[in-house]
């Protein structure tokens, strides 16, 4: 693949604020403390992780003892959840906007982990950490949604005289659990509106990738964030199931897949959930789009992030009369993207997060091409991590539905084409999938994109663009197996506060005066 930089990934971070939270090992792995019952620790028991570049170790990560995170919990509800409760809402602001200028002055580290333990790009890193920035400070537009309503009693005549307030108030404690995608922008996210709304916060990342949430737990803690109010869980998935059922836990933002988001929710129990679970988006280009426009989007939505995002398109659907043009521009699109080691500028798509994932993606390949689809751009894989981005056609839209590829979500830059009559039949198509998170149309026909518009089952529909849900600036989430409730600024307040009614009665005490 050319331009490998160095034979044994290291991450060298440089930056002197981060110097007391890891010491270097002498073959160069980074063993990271963890925070967790307001401080670092080294637990001496660690979680390994690795570069998906080649594989390297990079670093080890403390876990914390289930006793210290059970006593961090604790103190989280009797002392920590009060403390960001009874700061008042502008400070919070305050504290959120000095976070925004610390992740500004301090982005190189962060950038360079998210490159070395998350596998992308410098352009892909510098733009989740710009991202970041920019969620942490509309942090004020979130306040708007921080509000409640007045029910006047008058329309019963059981409820005469008296009057009702109904009022959000935070959860308390929210636990918020991030896959390994987007591992700083996801938690900046989720801090941000459960932080604003008065909760405090348990980090859960990634096993995969945690480097760049502890970094930015760094920063929280030299924010000034109360110290009882946030803890960073650097412990195994399957180790929160001892956690999830902490009825002290009041509600649960998790992103990952649908499974685990499902037995997230059965061991959790009863508690407020918002799930942003898997995706893979549907593309529908109709027959007047402006082709090469449609083959340049759609290109990016297939190949961004190694194809490692839940609104990737994954499955495009093409009126007839055009369909021979667009996939012959759609394939010269695809040709633009070089994969290879992402600190290289020449490649614009890195890795897959682990050898498995291209195991999978290599597996459902086959399978399609068993059920009788043919790959028409890319296909092989390149290396223990990396793959070249797949294109395959099928003619035969029921053998296309049995496909892997259609069934399950394959987190891989792979893509299934397919000719359709009308959009009728493109609804069907997409209605039938499990998933329902966005979908993107191409085309100028008002009457059939208002009538797509109507009929498609998911959370979000981009017309001439790719679905992408950015900062969150406009709402997204999914529905069926994508999820439940909406991230999105002012939005996602509703997810991680509960409403409380209130109902003032002054009944014979002469206020109103009823003409009954
Ligand atoms: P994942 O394997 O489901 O893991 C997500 C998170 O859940 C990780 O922090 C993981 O920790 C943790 N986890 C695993 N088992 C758990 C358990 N039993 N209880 C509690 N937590 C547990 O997902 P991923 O591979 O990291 O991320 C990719 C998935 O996220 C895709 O399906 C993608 O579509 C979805 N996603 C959805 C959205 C959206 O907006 N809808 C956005 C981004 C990503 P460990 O790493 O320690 O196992």
């Amino acid at each position: 693949m050319g331009c490998i930089l160095m034979d044994n990934v290291i991450l060298d971070l440089k930056d002197n604020l981060f110097k007391n939270i890891y010491r270097v090992r002498e073959d160069g792995v980074l063993v990271f403390k963890t925070f967790i019952d307001g401080q670092w620790i080294d637990s001496g028991d660690y979680l390994e992780v690795h570069s998906p570049i080649d594989g390297s170790l990079i670093a080890l990560v403390s876990k914390p003892s289930l006793e210290l995170v059970h006593k961090t919990i604790d103190k989280m509800y009797s002392k920590g959840r009060w403390a960001v409760r009874d700061t008042p809402g502008d400070r919070r602001l305050d504290l959120l906007e000095k976070l925004a200028d610390l992740l500004s002055h301090h982005r190189d580290d962060i950038v360079e982990a998210l490159v070395i333990d998350s596998g992308k790009t410098y352009s892909q890193a510098r733009g989740e950490v710009n991202a970041s920035i920019e969620r942490l400070r509309k942090a004020k537009m979130d306040l708007r949604r921080l509000m409640g309503e007045y029910i006047p009693g008058d329309w019963s005549q059981l409820t005469l005289e008296s009057e009702g307030i109904v009022r959000k108030e935070p959860y308390g404690i929210v636990l918020a659990i991030t896959p390994f995608n987007y591992p700083l922008f996801d938690t900046a996210n989720k801090f941000t509106y459960s932080f604003v709304a008065g909760n405090a916060v348990l980090l859960k990342p990634s096993s995969l990738d945690p480097i760049p949430v502890i970094l930015f737990v760094k920063l929280l803690e030299e924010a000034g964030f109360p110290k009882e109010a946030f803890a960073l869980l650097t412990i195994k998935g399957s180790e929160m199931r001892e956690i999830l059922p902490d009825r002290r836990i009041g509600a649960i933002s998790f992103t990952g897949s649908t499974e685990t988001g499902l037995e997230v929710m059965r061991t959790g129990g009863i508690k407020k959930y918002v799930l942003e679970l898997g995706g893979g988006d549907p593309a529908i280009v109709l027959s007047d789009t402006d082709i090469e426009h449609a083959a340049g989007n759609v290109a990016v939505g297939i190949t961004s992030y190694a194809g490692q995002r839940c609104d990737a398109i994954k499955l495009i659907l093409v009126e007839k009369p055009v369909y021979e043009d667009f996939k012959a521009n759609l394939i010269e699109e695809l040709g633009k993207y070089k994969v290879g080691d992402p600190r290289c500028p020449a490649y614009s798509v890195g890795p897959l997060i682990s050898k498995h994932a291209v195991d999978n993606a290599m597996k459902a390949i086959e399978d399609a091409v068993n059920k009788g689809g043919k790959k028409v751009y890319g296909g092989k894989r390149l290396g223990e991590t990396y793959m070249e981005p797949t294109l395959i056609e099928f003619t035969d839209k029921n053998e296309l539905l049995k496909t892997k590829l259609f069934v399950d979500e394959v987190f891989a830059p792979v893509a299934l084409i397919l000719p359709i009559e009308n959009i009728d039949e493109a609804i069907g198509i997409v209605n039938k999938r499990r998933y329902g998170l966005d979908a993107a149309i191409f085309g100028k026909d008002i009457n059939k994109i208002r009538k797509l518009i109507r009929f498609l089952e998911v959370g979000a529909i981009y017309i001439n663009e790719y679905p992408r849900h950015g900062i969150g600036y406009y709402p997204f989430g999914g529905r069926k197996d994508s999820g439940i409730g909406r991230e999105g600024i002012g939005y996602s307040i509703e997810e991680v506060t509960a409403w409380k009614t209130i109902v003032y009665s002054y009944r014979g005490r002469g206020v109103w005066r009823y003409l009954l």
